[in-house]
């Protein structure tokens, strides 16, 4: 069944599915969300990037305004909204039990298209996780509307998790942790109320690790880490010194962070993902746009085979990841957490590297369409510009290119090795 086209009909500025084309995968309720939350950022926010990134911050109230829009709750929940949740308002008419990684999608999708507003929620969606399926019913109930952030890396370990060095040591009396070291390029950071933080508890290696929410309290200092993509996601360099934290903070028990970090990475990936698919569309869109209209040697852009060459070259990619991307969404909704993890970890870490890859292709094709307008912050070619800026942060964060593609190719051989032991046993029956 068709529907009516919504939003853009510029070609590849809206998935398919938006142009009116049938899908397995939407109903209703999505469609409701995505209206809801398109009108919603259009309303509020489709003029406010320019002047935030001038500023160098989203004023804080935003994130309040959001809070009471009941949009944090949807953005913590990824896949499902827990009970403990499902009390918050629930946009757009939708159940809490109605809420599926479909939801997740279009509201990142739509978020992201929104402009700046995005960037100030990085650190829930990447710290919210975690909580929603470890913490106690006390600390998952203390979050919202506080803002959180997830602090992992490290001055002197980013990809190698297993070897990080920040302690929280019990005090005698069992009632505090005291931690003490450093935390680095940590999204949201500046601007955090809590840090989802790993830290080691115990002996060397992954069974050392645990996760502790830690408030900003005495001993915990934030300072700017200025990077290419502007300033809005307010990166930070964190430091800890002798901070008492209570132990009820603990997520879960001790020795169980790495664990809890490497499922939240699935989350994660597929996040960036979906911020990489918007990219692309908003990029192509304008590209497009001004394609139809720039007049060069006699001709508009887009009459030149090279011109839609390049924007064949950006559909076939962005349209293939698309599709990807559905696929390991619904998979994911149909398979428990831990399954999930375990049958498609590999499998998101090379979705995340395409994106990168994907992303990086697009911006370079989209940036030479448009011209010196490429590189220009302001006008027509404002987003594409901004697009090509944060395309790094698609291919280092939430696991280097070089890693993940490695871990992909070994998470495959394990489950190859797994699928044919079970093979065997079943031919010995
Ligand atoms: C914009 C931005 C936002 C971020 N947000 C957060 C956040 O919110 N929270 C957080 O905890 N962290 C965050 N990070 C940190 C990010 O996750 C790390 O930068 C990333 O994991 C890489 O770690 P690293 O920088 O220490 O690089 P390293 O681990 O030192 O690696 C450097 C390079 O070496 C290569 N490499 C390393 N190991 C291997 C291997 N085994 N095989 C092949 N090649 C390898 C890769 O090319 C890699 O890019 C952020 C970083 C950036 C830039």
């Amino acid at each position: 069944m068709t529907t009516a086209p919504y939003g853009s009909t510029i070609p590849w500025a809206e998935p398919s599915w938006y142009t009116g084309r049938p899908s397995p995968y939407y109903k209703d309720s999505h469609r409701r969300l995505r209206d809801h939350v398109r009108k919603w950022t259009e309303e509020h926010f489709s003029d406010k990037a320019a002047e935030w990134e001038e500023n160098g911050a989203v004023p804080q109230e935003i994130y309040q305004q959001c809070a009471e829009a009941g949009l944090l709750v949807h953005i913590a929940a990824g896949k499902a909204i827990p009970k403990e949740w499902s009390s918050y308002l629930v946009i757009a008419g939708i159940k809490a039990e109605e809420w599926d990684g479909f939801h997740d999608f279009i509201l990142w999708d739509e978020l992201v298209r929104g402009g700046g507003i995005a960037s100030i929620f990085i650190g829930l969606v990447v710290g919210a996780p975690p909580i929603r399926q470890f913490a106690s019913e006390a600390l998952k109930a203390e979050i919202f509307p506080q803002k959180i952030c997830l602090a992992i890396t490290e001055p002197s370990c980013g990809s190698d998790v297993r070897n990080l060095t920040t302690t929280a040591t019990l005090t005698p009396s069992g009632t505090h942790y005291l931690v003490n070291g450093a935390k680095k390029w940590i999204t949201n950071g500046l601007s955090a109320d809590y840090f989802l933080t790993a830290v080691r508890t115990g002996g060397p290696g992954a069974a050392g690790i645990s996760m502790l929410l830690i408030p900003r309290l005495p001993g915990v200092t934030t300072r700017p880490l200025a990077i290419g993509a502007g300033k809005l996601a307010a990166l930070a360099y964190v430091t800890f010194e002798d901070v008492e934290v209570p132990a009820s903070n603990l997520i879960r028990e001790e020795g169980a962070g790495f664990r809890q970090t490497m499922v939240n990475f699935n989350h994660e990936r597929l996040w960036i993902v979906f911020q990489a698919l918007r990219g692309c569309r908003v990029s192509m869109q304008d590209a497009m746009a001004w394609a139809q209209k720039r007049e060069v040697f006699g001709a508009r852009l887009v009459e030149q085979p090279v011109v839609r060459w390049k924007f064949g070259g950006m559909a076939r990619r962005v349209e293939g990841l698309q599709a990807w991307t559905e696929q390991v969404v619904y998979e994911l909704g149909e398979l428990s957490e831990g399954e999930g993890a375990r049958l498609l970890g590999g499998v998101t870490a090379l979705l995340k590297v395409e994106a990168g890859v994907v992303g990086r292709y697009v911006a370079d094709e989209c940036v030479k369409i448009m011209g010196g307008l490429g590189l220009t912050k302001t006008g027509q070619g404002a987003r594409v510009e901004a697009f090509s800026r944060t395309v790094p942060g698609l291919i280092v964060p939430g696991g280097s290119e070089d890693v993940l593609i490695d871990l992909g190719v070994r998470e495959a051989l394990k489950l190859q090795k797994i699928a044919d032991k079970a093979k065997l046993a079943k031919s010995n029956l």
